[in-house]
């Protein structure tokens, strides 16, 4: 099929959808961590008021833009402050922050909204006054348990600080809980991969993002470890501790609705499922991206540049309507529903368009049609080769 004939035919949905998400980026951590490649500044020489301003500026653009183009802006459904460490803001420019949104955009009743939290044993207080201010949902970035791999990948945080973390966080109300979990991490054993699950399970935590360790280029760890990969778990190593984790969390009846999430029923991420399914979102913060009116927009990575310009310094990159149909069958692959001729259909408005590429990947054994939920799904070995999968459609 040409794409030009699909594209004057059709609108992407992603122009028509209306816009209810929401993102921000702080970009201030209080120390880097060895394997990040996030763009992120040290908080100690942060400018918050320059951020501040540089947000309020941001989002006045972006709703002139909105605005302009006739596009549609609902209160947001989704909203989620991520970084960097959005703790390390000062407690009162997180509520200053929550109420430009509240009073700008909205919120609705059903909002999820979701606060990234480092178990630091600083930042209590700018914790407590996101969930006063509205946050209903906490990402902790627990990664593991063993103290002694914590420091070894650059955390400031110990076991003991996770707990207090979540003490916290449960005292002020909040049971939608996320925790993040590392694995293939230098000298980490399935058996410590697995311990640090459990314990998650233990701690009733409702949804669980769980990573393997990929060595970014300028990060640390890529100069430390690139060369010697003899120091990290083998890609085996690597894969059992996935295939590992899957089992352990489905005997504990989680939901693995993604290929690094899972959660108890009621508590998967809808504000991620949003990217998933390429719904429109706004993205504001230096490095932050967005996608609506059809267009990815990518913030410049430098505080600098986007305190001084902050909306007109981002990337732009237009996504025509059969593009937008790939990256949907692309994504759709990683969600546990798989990819779905008929909601295809549903959101495109024609037939999915790509047999042959669907075909290539059932004779490789990679994806299976199952005829009771009338999707293509990831087989045993696709998981392993996702990336062969997603190629296809790029
Ligand atoms: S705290 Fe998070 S964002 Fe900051 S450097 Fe570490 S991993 Fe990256």
């Amino acid at each position: 099929m040409s794409n030009s004939s699909v594209e004057s035919k059709q609108n992407n949905p992603n122009i028509t959808d209306p816009i209810e998400s929401l993102y921000i980026h702080v970009p201030f951590c209080t120390r880097k961590c060895g394997y990040c490649d996030f763009y992120s500044l040290s908080s100690k020489v942060a400018d918050f008021s320059d951020f501040y301003y540089g947000l309020q500026a941001e989002l006045a653009a972006t709703l002139s833009d909105i605005a302009q183009n006739d596009l549609h802006l609902n209160k947001l459904k989704t909203f989620y402050i991520g970084g960097g460490t959005p703790s390390v803001l000062p407690h009162d420019v997180m509520t200053c922050i929550i109420n430009l949104i509240r009073k700008e955009i909205g919120f609705a009743q059903d909002l999820e909204f979701t606060v990234e939290v480092n178990p630091e044993p600083i930042g209590h207080k700018t914790v407590e006054a996101a969930i006063e201010a509205g946050a209903n949902r906490i990402s902790i970035g627990y990664q593991a348990k063993q103290d002694s791999l914590l420091q070894k990948i650059g955390r400031l945080h110990t076991f003991a600080d996770f707990l207090t973390t979540l003490n916290l966080v449960r005292t002020a109300g909040v049971e939608n809980i996320s925790c993040d979990l590392m694995f293939g991490l230098p000298d980490q054993t399935l058996n410590d991969v697995l311990e640090s699950a459990e314990q998650l399970i233990e701690l009733e935590i409702p949804h669980i993002s769980f990573y393997s360790l990929i060595l970014e280029q300028g990060t640390l760890f890529y100069k430390k470890y690139a060369e010697h990969s003899e120091l990290l778990p083998s890609d085996d190593l690597e894969r059992k501790m996935y295939r590992e984790l899957l089992d352990l969390f489905e005997q504990h009846q989680y939901q693995y609705y993604e290929l690094s999430s899972t959660a108890k029923p009621g508590f998967y991420s809808r504000h991620n499922y949003n990217y998933w399914s390429t719904k429109p979102y706004l993205g504001l913060g230096p490095a932050a991206h967005s996608y609506y009116n059809g267009i990815r927009r990518g913030n410049v990575r430098s505080f600098r540049k986007w305190s001084e310009n902050p909306f007109n310094s981002a990337e732009l990159e237009p996504v025509n309507f059969f593009q937008a149909m790939q990256e949907y069958a692309m994504l759709a692959f990683r969600l546990a529903a798989g990819f779905s001729p008929d909601k295809f259909k549903q959101r495109f408005g024609i037939d999915q368009p790509f047999d042959a590429e669907l075909e290539r990947l059932l004779n490789k054994d990679l994806i299976s049609y199952n005829s009771n939920i009338k999707a293509y799904l990831l087989t045993e070995k696709g998981l392993d080769f996702g990336n062969q999968v997603f190629m296809e459609f790029v």
